[in-house]
């Protein structure tokens, strides 16, 4: 029978007894799961996704199965994904409870991959949205534990790619790796036997059930737990409580420190940041992690915290195109086809309809996108009883003792003091140049800061996130914020006129009306015109920042001629970033038991949480959530040997 019309067969008669039949029983995945230790990670590898059916009666098997502590890791490759509607869901009944999990993560998904986490962290699923061929290379080598193979992948190694197919399953396969197929096609048995796979026909079986089964090794996998048992994480901006998240997650006990009195005290206070996915068209590594930190985050967010319009919203965001450079990108980003709950591209007057007042430009629009009180989500992450804050304290040393790492440093009073962990975690920003293991970082100080500004009557119809060469979020408590400033190797935390001038100045560039809706007597915010007293702090953070007095927006006509006469006021804040030549953050092993999550830039709060999965995986020996491309580029090792 022709591969095609087997294929075929095989898709429109599969139903869930046969995925248990072939998949599940076909690499003995009820024993093997049963057999796991707590800290260990099971992978299966899939080639086709189709409607998830494999996928959700795996993880229903795990989670009957499998001990507590044990994790699975489930990865497909899917070039075009089902609809919403086409996902597998109520005809099973015993998967109701997974299915509906799936298909609230399906509307987060982009191009590329993407990496989910269920169950509480315990199954996780690594969703590549990519051609077979393509994607198969880029899995990190010795991961899989078992293949649900697909016969049309298999079909590929007839040509000349095809023949990478197999080398590719068998590099990404750990020792004692089995696969089981729907097939009982000799020549598909041939191809897996000459690529290193002990393959049996099952010939006897139902004419539905023929299947291929086969094993790499029947030596039993080495599965070394090493997972450790502490870490401590230096910094509790969003790098940090992400990584504490993630870590905490897989079960390990968490120390997080800083020397400020409370979480998201540097670049990580701000009274809002927002979810701001800038990318180009291309295989262009920086732009296709910023896609897939984008999509993660927004499943990361989903877990712990709500779409309430107060600490998180989900408005929707525009990138405008007001200038000849963004226009060329988004121009590029259109001969591609996007899913449209990812971005849509509009004209100015549809960015007009979706912004809720008039735009000059049109652009790109974000559905998804929005706004996070970052110290809320930095809360959220680390409100986990695997993880203790020690906050207020230091850290000016680390040093390796034996198998265990010894940090020390001194608190607020001056007292010294000092902690072992298995493993450390710097996630401290520009201030990690201070330790000694950091010094020949390429780590760059960025002075930014962001203004905020009180409702008026005329913007309180703005309804989405507006950016352009800078950003403008709706008010909220009547005050809208705007950023933000960039000053490269400036660490003053100052707040400056100039600054809000600038923001402002910007704002006036790429969305004038809104602008224009900013300059008017009739506040209706916090900053009231009567008040006139200073505003209070609403979100007081210390440490490498400063929040402002409040000025009087006329106090800016110096700059900004259009605010002579006004009264309202503005606050701001002023903090510094961190940033790498290649715009990509540094994360990764360092030394032994040493690991960073450093220089996010411009957009610490879509990179952190992917970042601090990157980690995770890393130090407990799990299939990585992103490409071997990808990683690379953030590789702090490689990083500093390129000098990048
Ligand atoms: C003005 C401005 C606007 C921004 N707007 C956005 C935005 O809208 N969206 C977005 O995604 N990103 C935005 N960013 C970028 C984002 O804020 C950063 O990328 C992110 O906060 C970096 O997080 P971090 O955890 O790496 O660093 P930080 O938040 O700076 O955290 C580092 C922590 O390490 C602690 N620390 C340092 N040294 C030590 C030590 N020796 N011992 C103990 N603790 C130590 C510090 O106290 C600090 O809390 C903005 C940045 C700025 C400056």
């Amino acid at each position: 029978m022709p591969v095609d019309s087997l294929v075929n067969q095989v898709n429109s008669e599969f139903d869930f007894a046969q995925v248990r039949d072939v998949y599940l029983q076909g690499n003995d995945l009820a024993q093997r799961f049963a057999a796991l230790r707590a800290g260990e990670s099971f992978c299966i590898g899939e080639t086709k996704f189709a409607s998830g059916l494999n996928f959700l009666s795996a993880w229903l098997l795990f989670e009957h199965v499998a001990p507590q502590g044990a994790s699975l890791d489930f990865f497909s490759i899917e070039n075009t994904p089902s609809t919403h509607a086409e996902l597998a869901i109520s005809q099973w009944p015993e998967l109701r409870v997974q299915a509906n999990a799936l298909q609230t993560n399906w509307l987060r998904r982009v191009p590329g991959w993407n990496r989910w986490s269920f169950a509480g962290g315990r199954v996780r699923l690594t969703l590549i949205m990519s051609d077979v061929v393509a994607a198969l290379p880029q899995l990190s080598a010795s991961c899989v534990d078992a293949w649900f193979l697909d016969i049309s992948v298999l079909e590929k190694s007839h040509d000349k790619e095809g023949v990478n197919v197999c080398e590719n399953i068998i590099r990404a396969s750990r020792v004692g790796a089995t696969l089981a197929m729907p097939s009982n096609t000799p020549q598909l048995a041939e191809q897996l036997q000459q690529a290193g796979f002990e393959v049996e026909l099952l010939q006897d079986a139902e004419p539905q059930q023929k299947m291929l089964r086969g094993s790499l090794n029947q030596r039993v996998s080495s599965r070394a737990n090493s997972m450790p048992r502490s870490a401590l994480l230096i910094g509790a901006g969003i790098a940090g409580c992400a990584a504490a998240y993630a870590l905490a997650q897989r079960g390990i006990r968490v120390t997080l420190v800083d020397r400020a009195p409370q979480l998201a005290s540097g670049a990580s206070g701000n009274s809002r940041g927002i979810l701001h996915a800038r990318f180009g068209a291309g295989d262009n590594p920086l732009h296709r992690f910023v896609l897939a930190a984008y999509g993660h985050v927004l499943g990361l967010l989903d877990a712990v915290l709500a779409v309430d319009g107060v600490l998180r919203s989900e408005c929707g965001l525009l990138q405008l195109a007001c200038k000849e450079v963004e226009s060329k990108r988004i121009a590029r980003l259109a001969q591609q086809d996007w899913p449209a709950h990812v971005l849509q591209f509009v004209d100015a007057g549809q960015a007009s309809r979706r912004a809720g007042m008039a735009m000059r430009y049109g652009g790109l629009w974000f559905p998804a996108g929005g706004w996070v009180i970052p110290a809320s989500l930095c809360e959220a992450l680390v409100d986990n009883e695997l993880i203790t804050q020690r906050l207020g304290h230091e850290i000016d040393e680390l040093e390796k003792v034996g198998a265990t790492w010894r940090v020390s440093g001194h608190d607020a009073q001056g007292e010294t003091w000092d902690a072992d962990a298995d493993i450390v975690v710097v996630c401290c920003a520009h201030a990690a140049k201070q330790l000694a293991q950091f010094t020949h970082f390429p780590l760059i100080p960025v002075r930014g800061q962001i203004t905020e500004l009180s409702e008026t009557m005329a913007s309180k119809t703005m309804q989405s996130v507006v950016c352009g060469d800078g950003y403008c979020a709706p008010a909220v408590n009547g005050v809208h914020v705007m950023g933000a400033t960039h000053a490269f190797d400036d660490k003053s935390i100052e707040v400056r006129e100039a600054d809000h001038a600038e923001n402002l100045a910007k704002l006036a560039e790429y969305a004038p009306a809104l602008f224009q809706s900013l300059n008017s007597c009739d506040t209706a915010g916090r900053h009231s015109r009567e008040g006139g007293n200073l505003v209070e702090n609403t979100n007081p953070r210390s440490g490498q920042s400063v929040d402002s007095d409040a000025l009087r927006v006329d106090s800016l006509t110096n700059w900004i001629p259009a605010f002579a006469g006004m009264t309202q006021e503005v606050t701001g804040r002023a903090s510094i970033r961190c940033s790498a030549p290649s715009s990509m953050p540094l994360v990764g092993l360092v030394q032994q038991g040493l690991y960073c999550s450093l220089a996010h830039g411009t957009r610490g709060l879509l990179t952190a949480g992917i970042s601090g999965e990157i980690l995770a995986a890393q130090i407990c020996g799990e299939l990585p959530p992103l490409p071997i491309n990808i990683l690379a580029e953030l590789n702090p090792l490689a990083r500093i040997r390129n000098k990048s």
